[in-house]
């Protein structure tokens, strides 16, 4: 058994993680919905996943983790009604439904990879598992908790809450719950104001549609992640992930799906990460302030003070808990940047150091060798302490003046035992490289990038207002020759990526 304790947002206290076959964990996170580019705080969760998945390898779990791609199912409103966003996209930008989840699906794995997050060890999207939907959606109408409207099916959520709790994830009644939310409309094909759809008919404008037993139509979003994770995880599997916004709708549907299918609690584990905030305000598509991750990489967003690289923003992310809000600011990221250099500068030092014996007459210092060893001891404490990332960084940062006193020579390597400066390298850089997956940033070349790269824009932009387009096809031509793209924004703006 490991030491482990998570948090679980359905028992809302922390418990010791015990996965249901030893030696092995099963992770569904819920993926990203690719009928755009994610923005940062996209990226928080699925950092914070990446993060709590390496623990667990770490730990030496062999861990099936499943994040999915919703490629089909989500509407504009929040009622099961209004576009369908892949359709809507893919009139504006006139490409094909499917054209767009392969840009934005790409584009996303791009992000992933700049970031260093491993990839799921299955990445099933929504499309790819239409019958599996249908089939769940069938056996939950056969079990009575769904029923059929006019080619639409809807769960009956009053019925289940007579059987089961349904707002148990986020400790509500249904009486709140109900007071919460909108009156039926005269239009309202549901029974009960809270019901949601499990397979939506489709309409001419709708592009993406299949049949199914109850006509030509697409399926809810909730289902997808019921169907997937039993799919390649089973009716019941350890740990459930997603941003805490996804808790009391999206996640309490999921559970009363697979309740109302299989009448198991389909989670072990429900673990849900806390927001990115610009200036106290959740970062959201909806609220039209989200960060893309190539914003932050060429400092090309308006309330940039400079670029930043993807492993700055990484390790800004990981100085909070992950269950803390975390705001989003130049100060918070010029701090990190400034903070992963001192640390990272420290490991490099480290990882050269070789031990010796203490001079004739000399010995080892007993008080320093067992702060060391207590602050290292710390970053396994503190991980299994629900995967307090901050509070690791906080003990490696006490060790750093102790690596610089090696460097300084105010201390020896003798000073501490052999054991014990091995033991410390070998955790600095399990947690560093392995756990934290962070990766040496050489900022001044990085810095000299950003401004070489901004120089040759300026060129370029000058050629072309000069009509000298030879320059500017030839600058744009070299970069991409390199692998540097560099693309024309519609607001006029210049943003450059390198493959
Ligand atoms: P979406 O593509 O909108 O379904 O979101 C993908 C993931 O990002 C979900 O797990 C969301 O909960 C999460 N998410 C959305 N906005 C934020 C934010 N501001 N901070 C952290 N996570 C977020
Ligand atoms: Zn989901």
């Amino acid at each position: 058994m490991s030491d482990l304790k998570v948090y679980n947002s359905l028992t809302r206290t922390k418990e010791v993680f015990i996965p249901l076959i030893p030696g092995h964990v099963g992770m569904y996170v819920c993926g990203p919905t690719v009928y755009s580019d994610v923005h940062l705080g996209n990226c928080r969760t699925f950092i914070s996943f990446d993060i709590i998945y390496r623990y667990l390898r770490y730990l030496g779990y062999k861990v099936r983790y499943v994040r999915n791609i919703t490629d089909a199912g989500h509407l504009e409103g929040d009622r099961d009604e209004g576009d369908d966003k892949f359709s809507k996209k893919a009139r504006l930008e006139q490409l094909e439904p499917m054209e767009i989840v392969q840009k934005y699906t790409l584009g996303f794995h791009k992000v992933m990879q700049l970031f260093n997050t491993l990839p799921p060890t299955i990445e099933p999207t929504a499309t790819g598992h239409i019958t599996e939907q249908i089939r769940m959606t069938q056996q939950i109408i056969d079990n009575g908790y769904g029923y059929v409207v006019n080619g639409t099916v809807y769960f009956d959520v009053e019925k289940y809450n007579k059987e089961k709790p349904y707002g148990i994830l986020t400790n509500r009644k249904l009486e709140d719950l109900l007071e919460g939310t909108r009156e039926l409309g005269g239009q309202d094909e549901k029974r009960g104001r809270l019901d949601f759809a499990l397979w939506i008919k489709a309409g001419p404008e709708h592009l993406m549609q299949w049949p199914s037993p109850w006509g030509m139509g697409f399926p809810g979003w909730h289902i997808e992640c019921s169907a997937m994770s039993e799919k390649y995880l089973g009716k019941q599997f350890d740990i459930h992930g997603g941003g805490m916004d996804l808790a009391a709708t999206h996640h309490t549907n999921e559970i009363a799906q697979s309740e109302a299918c299989y009448h198991t609690s389909p989670v072990r584990y429900w673990l849900h990460t806390n927001m990115l905030t610009v200036n106290g305000v959740r970062m959201s598509k909806s609220a039209g302030n989200g960060f893309l991750p190539e914003e932050l990489f060429s400092g090309s967003h308006r309330l940039l003070e400079k670029a930043y690289s993807p492993m700055n923003v990484r390790f800004f992310m990981l100085q909070t808990h992950y269950r803390s809000t975390l705001d989003f600011s130049n100060e918070a990221l010029q701090a990190a940047e400034k903070g992963l250099k001192r640390l990272w500068e420290a490991y490099e030092l480290l990882v050269g150091f070789k031990w010796t014996e203490p001079a004739h007459g000399k010995s080892i210092d007993k008080e320093l060798d067992a702060r060391v060893r207590k602050l290292v001891n710390e970053f396994d404490e503190n991980m299994n302490d629900d995967f307090n990332t901050a509070k690791v960084l906080a003990s490696m940062f006490e060790l750093v003046p102790v690596i610089n006193s090696i460097k300084d020579k105010t201390i020896t390597v003798s000073n501490l035992s052999k054991e014990t400066l091995e033991l410390l390298q070998a955790k600095f850089k399990s947690y560093l490289e392995d756990v934290f997956g962070l990766k040496s940033v050489n900022e001044t070349d990085n810095n000299k990038l950003q401004g070489v790269m901004q120089l040759l824009i300026d060129i370029r932009k000058e050629a072309k207002s000069k009509k000298d387009f030879v320059t500017s096809d030839k600058i744009r031509n070299q970069l991409s020759k390199l692998g540097i793209m560099v693309k024309d924004e519609k607001d006029g703006s210049i943003n450059w990526t390198i493959e």
